[in-house]
């Protein structure tokens, strides 16, 4: 009766088993066949650094401040920069990082102005030597940057006329401003006053 028992609960043990294998056979799989497949990164996934892209722009914002480069404790960043005619602002000659320092501290991200620094959605970066590591940033935006600068030159022509537009009207606003205050000045005067006295009384 013992044998017969233990062969029953070995037999039900086993069925239950194969009903949670062939339940989640027809699952869809959380994993990938990875390095033919890639797994969706999620959007707080820490990275090798990227300028990323500005619609404004298309490309990237950088100014070349180099405030990145300042506050990187991992001393991981060079950034030169220089001014190209028509726009007040710099652009990047180079910008580079060496991501067998980094940390990925983001502190770099949190004090670019531009807000162009942000993590890539890489995760499997490999190299042989340390150079492999040494990125750069502007390799992805070169064939980008002559209509970047343009767009940059008619957003500085088109704040330039907007600023010469608004002191022209400012001025003109505080011409007729002194013009009407004049007015009121001279009908309130005592020659006015007495003018208007003898008209009424002839
Ligand atoms: S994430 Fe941190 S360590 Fe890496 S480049 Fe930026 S500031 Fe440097
Ligand atoms: S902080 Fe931002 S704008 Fe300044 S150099 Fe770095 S990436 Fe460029």
């Amino acid at each position: 009766m013992g044998v017969v028992k233990s062969t029953f609960e070995g037999a039900m043990s086993l069925i239950q088993g194969m009903g949670v294998t062939f339940k989640h056979l027809w699952r869809k799989p959380v994993t990938v066949q990875y390095p033919k497949e890639r797994a969706d990164v999620s959007e707080v996934h820490r990275n090798a650094i990227v300028l990323i892209n500005k619609d404004e722009l298309g490309s990237h914002g950088c100014i070349a401040c180099q405030m990145c480069q300042k506050i990187c404790p991992s001393v991981c960043i060079t950034v030169e920069g220089s001014k190209r005619e028509g726009i007040k602002t710099k652009r990047p000659d180079i910008f580079e990082v060496d991501f067998s320092l980094c940390s990925d501290c983001g502190l770099c991200l949190d004090v670019c102005p531009t807000d162009t620094l942000g993590y890539s959605t890489e995760y499997d970066l490999a190299g042989y030597h340390r150079d492999d590591f040494i990125f750069n940033l502007l390799e992805p935006h070169k064939d980008k940057e002559e209509t970047t600068l343009q767009t940059l030159r008619d957003q500085e022509a088109k704040k330039q006329a907007e600023r010469v537009a608004k002191r022209k009207a400012d001025a003109e606003a505080k011409k007729k401003k002194e013009a009407e205050e004049a007015a009121k000045d001279s009908s309130t005067s005592p020659e006015s006053k007495e003018k208007e006295e003898s008209k009424e009384s002839s």
